[in-house]
């Protein structure tokens, strides 16, 4: 028989958690599918000097403030991961693991959540998968003639294995300038970016990106004109260890290279930087290969929504992919609120279809 949950969310990281803890409080019956056998979602793959770039108290999910790291102000994934877990517990949230969500279709007044072990129906379902799942490549010219190794962002873990190697790191984003600041010391590190590098000022956290986040969506809501919102602020958050690097004159970028030669990468000018590894930093697509059946992809492999309800399938929300999904949504602080709107609009959904 085939399983019904009233909601069914995909997805049991941070963004899964927030929507389950609002569903249970307004006591819709719901289940969590996740892919991964341990809870804790993107948090589980990052490298491993990842440290947060916001306090605890100011990185934490509805309901539950994220308790201090002992010794740290801003805490490792570890953490991040340890508080999850509890999380999850505590509010004794359905998720069910291993289980990947493969295709969602419509099937009359219900949604048809096909998985690797078995089928759901759902009046309504929330995508949660965030975007670490489905890194991006950029296309260069000579991709293939390159000899080294390539790795994306999701691929790193330390400078272990890597010492004394010849790094070219590409990315002017928080995983470049991290990754870069990590390799700086012991390997010989060509950071590359596609404009110079914008670090934001020192003293600027998570907290003001969220603030920055939330005052560009509130403009563009009124009809006001565009804030910038954390984009206008730069571009990297300049955690200690990247603060410590810059300071040290160990993170100065080149431009773009035109293209990869066998030992390395060359620019238009013919100069040359040998290099045995590349380091990919250049981002994520959101994770939505699950949604093709309902034929709602717009541009940039995104789903057009209002809030974060999909346009196109009243009873299907997305939820934490990033500002157009709702303000700072992709973060730990951010997504509660999102989260919340999403269920009161799945609430209202539900009354209105089984009073
Ligand atoms: P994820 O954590 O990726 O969870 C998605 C879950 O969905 C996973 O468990 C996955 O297994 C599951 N899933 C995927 N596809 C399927 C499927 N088809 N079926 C079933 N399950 C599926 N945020 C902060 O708040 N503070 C920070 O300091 C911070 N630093 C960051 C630094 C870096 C370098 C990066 C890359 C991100 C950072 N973030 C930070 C951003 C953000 O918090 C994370 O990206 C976060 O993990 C997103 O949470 P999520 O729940 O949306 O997705």
């Amino acid at each position: 028989m085939t399983p019904t949950a009233r909601v069914v969310v995909i997805g049991g990281g941070q963004a899964g958690l927030a929507a389950g803890y609002h569903l249970r409080r307004l006591g819709i019956e719901f289940v969590i599918l996740d892919a991964r056998s341990t809870p804790g979602g993107a948090w589980q793959r990052t490298w491993e000097s990842l440290h947060l770039f916001s306090p605890a108290a100011h990185s934490s999910l509805p309901g539950r403030f994220m308790p201090p790291q002992p010794g740290q102000v801003h805490p490792d994934a570890r953490h991040v991961v340890e508080y999850l877990t509890d999380y999850e517990k505590r509010y004794e949230l359905p998720v069910e693991r291993p289980v990947r969500v493969i295709g969602v279709h419509r099937d009359g007044l219900f949604l048809r959540v096909e998985t690797d072990s078995g089928t759901w129906q759902a009046r309504a379902v929330i995508s949660a998968t965030g975007t670490w799942w489905r890194p991006f490549l950029p296309t260069v010219p000579g991709r293939t003639a390159f000899e080294g190794r390539r790795m994306h962002t999701v691929e790193y873990s330390s400078p272990d294995d890597l010492r004394g190697r010849k790094i070219v790191v590409v990315g002017g984003g928080n995983s470049g300038a991290q990754i870069a600041a990590d390799l700086a010391y012991d390997t010989q590190l060509t950071w590359v970016t596609r404009r110079p590098p914008r670090f934001l000022a020192d003293d600027i956290d998570g907290r003001a990106l969220f603030d920055a986040a939330t005052a560009r969506r509130r403009a563009l809501d009124s009809g006001l004109s565009d804030t910038g919102g954390v984009a206008s602020l730069g571009d990297i958050v300049a955690v200690p260890p990247v603060r410590e690097a810059r300071d040290r004159g160990l993170l100065k970028a080149s431009p773009m290279f035109s293209r990869l030669i066998p030992g390395g990468v060359e620019w238009a000018d013919g100069t040359r930087a040998e290099a045995d590894t590349i380091i990919w930093c250049t981002g994520f697509r959101p994770a939505l290969s699950h949604l093709a059946p309902l034929r709602l992809r717009g541009r940039r492999g995104r789903i057009a929504v209002h809030g974060t309800r999909a346009e196109g399938e009243p009873r299907l929300h997305l939820l934490g992919y990033g500002d157009w999904t709702g303000p700072a949504s992709a973060t730990l602080i951010g997504v509660g609120r999102p989260a919340r709107d999403a269920v009161q609009d799945i609430g209202a959904l539900l009354a209105a279809v089984s009073p």
